[in-house]
């Protein structure tokens, strides 16, 4: 699909044109808000707005970029690092996060989903062995053997990128 632009588009209603214009929103994601400057086009004439997709998504895509940082969540390597690191499939880190999906644990490290500030926590309180244990035990999840773990080379250990 090519990207949609309607700059310079006329606007059959009116006759005008649509121009590019800037609008701040607040958006909202996972708990969390924060404001960014969000593309549209309006008609030089009449007013009207129009937003296409592709803003949407970019301004979106920078709220979600923008919420991380603020907040300072791990990233979406940290999180694919972390689960590998501990030989965890995304079900058993879901597990693990008492019954997050194996799809939004797979989201945030595809950068798709945010996960919210309790979840960030809580992933990073996997790194903490005794907490690991804890959780696992009562999740009902085996964990690997830490020993056997780490004499797996970490080229081996991780699947290749798919992107
Ligand atoms: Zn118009």
């Amino acid at each position: 699909m090519s990207v949609t632009s309607l700059d310079n588009h006329l606007h059959r209603f009116c006759g005008g044109r649509y121009q590019q214009a800037v609008e701040t929103v607040t958006i909202r994601l996972s708990g969390m808000s924060t404001e960014v400057e969000r593309g549209l086009y309006r008609c030089g004439k009449c007013g009207d707005e129009q937003r296409t997709v592709e803003q949407r998504e970019a301004a979106e895509k920078e709220a979600l970029e923008r919420i991380r940082a603020e907040h300072q969540l791990l990233a979406p390597r940290e999180i694919r690092q972390l689960r590998d690191a501990l030989g965890l499939t995304a079900a058993q880190v879901g597990e693990l996060l008492y019954g997050v999906p194996k799809g939004v644990v797979e989201g945030w490290e595809r950068g798709r989903y945010l996960q919210n500030r309790e979840a960030d926590a809580l992933l990073r309180g996997l790194r903490d062995r005794a907490t690991l244990e804890r959780r696992a035990a009562k999740a009902g999840v085996t964990l690997p053997d830490p020993d056997l773990l780490s004499a797996i080379p970490a080229a081996s250990a991780s699947a290749p990128p798919t992107d």
